[in-house]
């Protein structure tokens, strides 16, 4: 099946044309500043990266140029807007009613609209592409995948957060996880690269990006993860401060006499690892000013490391038998180093790690760990796009 992926942000548009069979990538491309003026759109033809002026002011302009960008004959990408057969699109909170991805129907917009107050930046954007899709390519089938999705099968006791019982009853305030899509995408090719039923498999699973999750899987399912009501728990992220001591708000409320919006941004947007080395929220930066001796950056990576070790231990503890930790992600995927040190001296645990094989792996589906070792850690992938256009064509499918 041939899918349009469509990721909506408030301000952006990225996609990719999928061709499910293979798994090729036709082409991808992101319209940043939407409602900003003139602007260029990226994508990409045979591999090689495009910059093309646009001019679109709202989304379904967005989506109408990505439509006359595939069109074009100078491409060649498609002739016809029969060879889109679907579009997937990511929707980042599907609350407690959308436990996989769904066809998308008048009701399962008002379902997303009415979770719109639990992702209020995400979900209201994701809307406004389904819409401008429905405008620009009506008729076309449409299916919404969740970043929640995959985490509904939590037990309670992993969602439920040690607060009055009645602010779950009254406004669904619970631990949701995000990032679902790249967990299970990840955490099923494990399986299947190691030969095990996705269905007995359990593994640990590090989504280590600019923003970051671990989670932990049992059976297949998720059982228990980082993320929670928010993306803001858990790890340091990039910009993200993670889980903190909740009485830092008050005093920092009372003693910078700020505002609700401006330490929603503290959290959100200045912390995490750059607001910890003050240099940038990009790993990559903070290496290079952690080599020449800047020692907040160095305490940003350590911090960094020790998070992920909590949360390994702790999720090693929770599922008991675990068979493989998994990393993913720009980080995960790359940062040999960091991988190294959030696995080192855990022999006693039965993870061994092969440093010859980590320090050369980046970005391919391989094993890290030496042959004895008892739980398998594995760099595999994410590929969230390719995720929803599988997705999007079970949907359908079924
Ligand atoms: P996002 O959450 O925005 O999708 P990514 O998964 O692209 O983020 O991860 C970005 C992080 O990965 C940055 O901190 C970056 O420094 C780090 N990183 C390290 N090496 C690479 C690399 N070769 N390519 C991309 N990101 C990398």
């Amino acid at each position: 099946m041939r899918v349009l992926v469509i990721n909506c942000g408030s301000s952006s548009l990225k996609y990719q044309l999928i061709t499910t069979e293979n798994e090729s990538v036709i082409t991808k491309g992101i319209i940043e500043r939407i409602g900003d003026g003139p602007e260029y759109t990226y994508f990409t033809k045979k591999g090689e990266k495009i910059k093309k002026p646009v001019n679109v002011n709202n989304h379904t302009e967005a989506v109408q140029a990505v439509i006359d960008n595939l069109l074009s004959r100078d491409n060649g990408f498609i002739s016809s807007l029969n060879e889109i057969e679907a579009i997937g699109h990511r929707v980042v909170h599907g609350g407690e009613e959308f436990y996989s991805s769904v066809f998308i129907t008048d009701r399962v917009l008002e379902s997303i609209e009415k979770y719109a107050e639990l992702a209020p930046l995400h979900n209201p954007a994701n809307i406004q592409g389904i819409r401008s899709c429905r405008e620009v390519l009506p008729g076309k089938r449409q299916v919404a995948v969740f970043d929640t999705a995959f985490h509904q099968t939590m037990p309670e006791s992993s969602y439920i957060y040690a607060l009055p019982y009645e602010y779950y009853e009254k406004y669904r305030i619970r631990r949701y996880g995000f990032h679902g899509t790249s967990h299970s995408y990840v955490s099923k090719k494990a399986a299947e690269f190691m030969g095990i039923d996705k269905d007995k498999f359990n593994c640990i699973v590090c989504h280590l990006g600019n923003g970051s999750s671990i989670t932990a899987v049992k059976n297949g399912k998720s059982f228990d993860t980082s993320m929670g009501y928010t993306p803001l728990e858990g790890l340091p992220m990039g910009t993200r401060s993670g889980s903190i001591d909740p009485a830092i708000i008050f005093t920092l409320l009372q003693r910078e006499n700020l505002t609700m919006d401006k330490i929603n941004d503290i959290l959100n947007r200045k912390s995490g690892l750059i607001g910890i080395s003050g240099v940038s929220n990009d790993l990559r930066e903070i290496n290079e000013a952690a080599s020449k001796g800047n020692k907040r950056a160095e305490l940003a990576k350590e911090i960094l490391v020790k998070s992920i070790r909590k949360y390994i231990g702790s999720y090693l503890i929770e599922l008991g038998k675990v068979d493989a930790i998994i990393f993913t992600a720009g980080i995960g995927e790359n940062e040999f180093a960091i991988r190294e040190k959030c696995t080192e001296g855990l022999e006693e645990w039965g993870i061994k790690l092969d440093r010859e094989n980590n320090n050369k792996t980046r970005a391919k589906l391989a094993f890290i760990s030496t042959p004895d070792s008892r739980i398998k850690i594995l760099v595999v992938p994410t590929n969230e796009e390719l995720m929803i256009a599988m997705e999007t064509e079970s949907v359908l499918g079924n």
